[in-house]
């Protein structure tokens, strides 16, 4: 999916702008535990077109002056956009900073439509001639309070991005990423399973944008590494910031089969890591959590028994996710991890036949039948499995409100006890019989 960036000054709109853009699909409530939407990354779409936005003003850098604040901001939309949208304001003129701005992005060589807000009538329109000269060709007056102008401007961005390739499906190749907070020790991970220095890309603007996805071989098996790593210890200051990294996983996460949600033994679990690791549970992959850096603990049985604990009581959402222990740096049980994610990829994957399906939902009903909603009994009629990755499973019932979570999950459990869904979420929905 192509990425959209929206640049610009503080109060320019940039925020009003994404918000249209993206619409109600935002303010979705999430009722996993310890997951909360970030709102600088989304999806969006124009006419039949889907992409992903950011919005860098989201991007908050603490105490740093404004101006480190708007080039780190620049740079992110440079790093990870396919067309940019440079937004300024009508009613100010062009100022200092906008010419700021202007400079970092006519160096990355990026598509940039500008887009001059504020311009809420008719009358104002004169207003936009003088942003020529800020070099980027015709601006586009737009409204964000009155949602004016925005076809047109979206028209022009859309433009400008790539020939999606097709991607290649249904071929055995399991495609995987790491993703975890700053310092995790992704990189080192990569480097170990690739079993060499992957050679650092150039810092030349421009150039190291998007994950780099690096296809390998091992037993017989294709793998290809997402690794969205290659622009990074660029800018300091803004990767170390938690919504930077909270975009790269997304990033990872979308392209993944299997998505490896690191943890530093070291530090400890911290809250990041919650939230990191709830996208790709909420997104629907495989995933493994890795707890790197063993090598700093003390490793018995009681080490990792208490890490676990830990582990499972903070993610209580991935119970389905293997636990591994490894060290990238001195590579202990580095060759547990491919295995695993082999497996967890074909459970992903998997499809069960209908009549054990049925069989096993059958068993599990006459030995714990649904509690009474309003002294209404849950009937369950047939289950079909109906997509995988994730696998997901459709269960006709009576009543569909009548399938409390708890029940839902209690069926969960015992298909898992029938079939082995390690690695993988799977979903359940009571649809009611017509
Ligand atoms: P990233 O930001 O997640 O990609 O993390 P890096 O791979 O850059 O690693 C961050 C730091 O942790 C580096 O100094 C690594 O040398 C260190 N590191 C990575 N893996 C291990 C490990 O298994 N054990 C120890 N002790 N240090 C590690």
């Amino acid at each position: 999916k192509s990425v959209v960036a929206v640049v610009g000054r503080p109060n320019v709109g940039k925020s009003t702008i994404f918000n249209r853009l993206v619409g109600e699909r935002i303010s979705i409530v999430e009722d996993t535990p310890g997951v909360t939407r970030d709102r600088i990354y989304a999806e969006a779409e124009w006419l039949t077109t889907n992409f992903n936005i950011i919005d860098t003003g989201g991007i908050e850098l603490g105490d740093e002056p404004l101006l480190v604040q708007m080039r780190a901001q620049a740079q992110v939309a440079i790093d990870e956009a396919d067309v940019i949208i440079f937004m300024v304001n009508g009613r100010d003129g062009i100022t200092g900073a906008d010419e700021e701005v202007a400079k970092v992005l006519f160096k990355s060589n990026k598509p940039v439509v500008l887009a001059v807000n504020k311009v809420d009538n008719p009358e104002m329109q004169e207003t936009i001639y003088e942003f020529y000269s800020l070099g980027f060709g015709k601006p586009y007056p737009i409204s964000g309070t009155h949602g004016l102008g925005l076809g047109d401007l979206l028209d022009a961005a859309v433009q400008h991005f790539p020939e999606q390739p097709l991607e290649e499906e249904d071929d055995d190749t399991i495609r995987f990423s790491l993703i975890g907070r700053p310092n995790v020790g992704k990189s080192s991970l990569v480097n170990s399973l690739l079993g060499q220095e992957r050679v650092i890309v150039s810092d030349i603007a421009g150039t190291t944008r998007d994950a780099v996805d690096t296809p390998f071989t091992k037993d017989q098996r294709d793998f290809v590494i997402i690794d969205t790593a290659g622009m990074r210890k660029r800018g300091k200051v803004y990767e170390s910031t938690e919504k930077y990294s909270i975009m790269r996983a997304l990033k990872a996460i979308e392209r993944s089969d299997v998505v490896l949600s690191l943890l530093d033994a070291e530090t400890g679990i911290q809250e990041q890591d919650k939230k990191i690791a709830g996208y790709a549970h909420e997104a629907g992959r495989a995933v493994i959590i890795v707890v790197n850096k063993w090598d700093t603990i003390k490793s018995d049985e009681k080490a990792m028994k208490e890490f676990e604990d830990d582990v499972r009581s903070n993610f209580r959402y991935l119970d389905y996710a293997p636990i591994v222990y490894l060290s990238a740096k001195t590579k202990k049980r580095t060759h547990t991890l491919l295995p695993k994610v082999i497996e967890a990829s074909e459970n992903h994957a998997r499809r069960v036949q209908t009549n054990i399906l049925n069989e096993v939902i059958m068993d599990a009903l006459a030995m714990n039948p649904a509690p009474s909603i309003k002294g209404q009994k849950l009937k369950i009629y047939y289950a079909t499995q109906v997509a995988v990755k994730p696998p997901t499973f459709v269960v006709f019932v009576n009543e569909s409100e009548l399938m409390h979570f708890t029940y839902a999950r209690f069926l969960e459990n015992r298909i898992r006890d029938a079939f082995g869904f390690e690695g993988t979420p799977i979903k359940i929905i009571a649809r009611k019989r017509s």
